[in-house]
């Protein structure tokens, strides 16, 4: 079965996460736990707790398919000692929100080396970063997310996720998300149902589907290979139907969020319809 969804808002709390959800007819989503551009946050209530989950079996949506994402300052192979600590101060109180509201998956971007150390050491940082915070939480699976590549941005290739995954301690507690913009705007085709085949096989090989805990479904404005990270609403971006239709059709997909982050969310209803009308 196919769990399809988008990231919904919070706003008010994120006991209205799965409200707004279920708004659109989703059977999966992604939230913020907190607000994504601040550092700090106010703990979540005992009350917002118990309503969140409250609402989340009203809604009928099971927690294995809620897709928490972290906050966007967070750089988890930082490469400045103070810096990095307080990213990796602020992942684990993520993931300790994560473990209170019941949930079990954590989205978040592998990190960027500000061109101050390699690629490689970069990667090693975020590695150990997962392995600090994963040490001190239990339950949720740290989900690292592909990137476009825009500036130094780490993530854009398999082979940086591998090479994460690998450095990895507890193997159960890491997974990757796939965002089909970031991975078309990385350099992977998917415009044909040929180049899905294509691209999914050079997963497998390098990350391999038993890792796969998430996907974003985005088409893209920016063309193949131009490492820019710019969403569009299914179907009117450069990459087209054709990528979720084999998504939609294809087992390795099932059980696991996928969740919408196009820019206009008064078509996320239909859009959500619209994937599943793909089913064959
Ligand atoms: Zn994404
Ligand atoms: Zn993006």
């Amino acid at each position: 079965m196919k769990f399809i969804g988008a990231h919904v808002s919070a706003s008010g709390g994120v006991e209205n996460a799965p409200l707004n959800a279920q708004a659109i007819g989703a059977t999966a989503f992604a939230l913020f736990t907190k607000n994504q551009r601040q550092w700090k946050a106010k703990a979540l209530t005992d009350k917002s707790i118990s309503q969140f989950q409250e609402n989340l079996a009203a809604a009928g949506i099971s927690p294995r398919h809620v897709l928490p994402h972290d906050s966007y300052l967070i750089n988890l192979g930082h490469p400045e000692a103070e810096a990095l600590q307080k990213s990796r101060d602020a992942f684990l109180d993520e993931l300790q929100r994560c473990e209170q509201l019941g949930l079990q998956l954590l989205n978040f971007h592998p990190g960027s080396h500000l061109k101050k150390i390699s690629e490689t050491e970069s990667l090693e940082v975020v590695a150990d970063s997962i392995n600090w915070a994963l040490d001190q939480t239990t339950g949720v699976t740290a989900v690292i997310e592909n990137t476009a590549g825009q500036g130094s941005n780490l993530g854009h290739r398999f082979e940086h996720l591998a090479a994460i995954i690998q450095r990895v301690e507890d193997k159960t507690r890491v997974g990757v998300c796939l965002d089909t913009c970031h991975t078309f705007t990385a350099g992977y085709d998917m415009r044909t149902a040929d180049a899905c085949e294509e691209t999914f096989a050079e997963f497998e090989r390098i990350v391999g589907f038993n890792y796969l805990r998430g996907v974003h479904l985005n088409d893209s404005k920016p063309d193949l290979g131009s490492r820019v990270d710019r969403h569009e609403s299914l179907g009117k971006g450069k990459l087209g139907w054709p990528v979720f239709d084999y998504i939609m059709n294809d087992s390795r997909f099932d059980d696991i969020p996928m969740v919408l982050e196009t820019i206009d969310d008064t078509l996320w209803a239909d859009e959500i319809k619209q994937l599943y009308a793909l089913q064959k």
